[in-house]
């Protein structure tokens, strides 16, 4: 299943030479406040090649909203719980579908990316598309009337694949492996199961709409800064900032611990459960939290371009 992106934010961040978490999630905000899933990306309508019809869509993104503007909120909240989260989860201190896009040979006749059928005048997809030395293949979108390169395969018929990101096609795609979803984990934010109780991990506290969310940090600061560097919790509180703020499922797991501590009586802060500290601190802080922001900027990395990313 793919969505695809018909906004060019990945060229408008590229351009700036340093992002802050605030400003990532600001974006995402921003990006999804008050608006619909169809008036962000392009969604493939069908049942079959990736079609998303009869799926969820709309109650994902409406949870990436939520989450955004959840992630916000602690980002700029000053209280010693809410610092305590980006302590815990960014060591701060005060597809087009495979399937679909077709894989070809190097020296298949290649598709018109006008007509979208084989060229007439013969030429090799390697005569139109730099061929890869490092054993990618191409792929052609019938969609986008693109190629690209990835492994060969199908990407979600290795089980372990939930989704990818890819940006080396104009829009960029999300593929969703909707198949490969984990049947225990409820759809959306509103069937996370309840906490009752102290030492419950926000890891096992997981929902299929968070998949997406973890897609649109790829999508909008772009594949080659955000390099997969790790989905587990347990090595993720352990990413100096650096890391982290490259991460998608730092940004993930962030703001899923921050939403948990806003809708129980628990703060997740240390990212497992324990019981919500007394109201105190009368003294509101002066310290500017953007300054405090601003010590983690995020510099955008020369990493090689064209990566597909999970
Ligand atoms: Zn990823």
């Amino acid at each position: 299943m793919q969505l695809i992106d018909s906004k060019p934010l990945t060229s408008m961040l590229s351009t700036s030479s340093f992002i802050s978490i605030a400003l990532v999630l600001g974006v995402l905000t921003s990006m999804t406040r008050g608006v619909s899933v169809g008036d962000v990306f392009d969604i493939k309508s069908g049942t079959t090649k990736g079609g998303c019809d009869g799926r969820n869509i709309d109650g994902w993104f409406a949870d990436t909203v939520t989450l955004a503007n959840s992630a916000s909120t602690g980002a700029a909240a000053t209280d010693q719980d809410s610092r305590k989260y980006l302590k815990t989860f960014f060591s701060i201190g005060p597809q087009d579908d495979v399937t679909q896009a077709g894989e070809q040979k190097w020296d298949d006749v290649a598709f018109d990316d006008v007509t979208g059928l084989p060229r007439v005048d013969g030429k090799k997809v390697q005569d139109i598309f730099p061929k890869d030395t490092t054993g990618l293949v191409p792929f052609w979108s019938d969609d986008l009337r693109q190629y690209l390169k990835a492994d060969s395969g199908d990407y979600c018929s290795n089980k372990q694949n939930l989704a990818a990101t890819q940006d080396q096609t104009a829009p960029s795609t999300i593929t969703l492996c909707i198949g490969n979803f984990p049947s225990a984990q409820g759809d959306t934010l509103a069937n996370v199961p309840s906490v009752t109780k102290e030492k419950v991990s926000v890891s096992t506290l997981q929902v299929h709409s968070l998949t997406l969310f973890h897609e649109m940090f790829h999508l909008v600061l772009g594949t080659a800064g955000t390099p997969d560097h790790s989905y587990n919790l347990n090595s993720i509180v352990r990413f100096g900032t650096p890391k982290a703020i490259q991460n998608p499922e730092s940004y993930t797991f962030y703001a899923m611990a921050y939403f948990l501590g806003q809708n129980t009586q628990f703060t997740f802060a240390n990212s497992k459960s324990v019981n919500k500290p007394p109201p105190a601190n009368p003294k509101r802080s002066t310290e500017d939290h953007m300054s405090i922001l601003a010590k983690f900027q995020m510099y955008k990395q020369d990493l090689p371009q064209g990566v597909w990313v999970a």
